[in-house]
């Protein structure tokens, strides 16, 4: 049996760290932008929220569009373990930050 030409099925891959937890439609994660990034920090602050991390110079923010999760990376290849998702940016533009994880000190 020959291999078929033209486009191969590809299975859907979500690149959400939280693919796991739920069931996960698309594929690709929205970029965050300048203004969706000042209105969290601005709901950060109202709150009291942990910060969002450093943004080091070639990352961005990244919004899975099935979760809303959200997650720092270099790119949306880069895989990023699930409890490195910063937090929950909703449809409703509702900043809810992940749960602290207990490993530190
Ligand atoms: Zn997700």
């Amino acid at each position: 049996m020959k291999a078929r030409k033209g486009v191969a099925v590809r299975p859907i891959v979500s690149r959400c760290p939280w693919r796991e937890r739920e069931a996960h439609e698309t594929t690709k994660p929205d970029i965050l932008t300048e203004a969706e990034i000042q209105d969290i920090a601005v709901q950060i602050s109202e709150n009291g929220y942990r910060a969002l991390p450093f943004v080091e110079t070639g990352k961005q923010f990244f919004s899975c569009r099935d979760c809303y999760a959200v997650w720092l990376a270099g790119s949306v290849f880069e895989r990023v373990p699930a409890d490195q998702v910063s937090g929950v940016y909703d449809i409703a533009f509702i900043w809810t930050p992940a749960p602290e994880t207990e490993k530190k000190e």
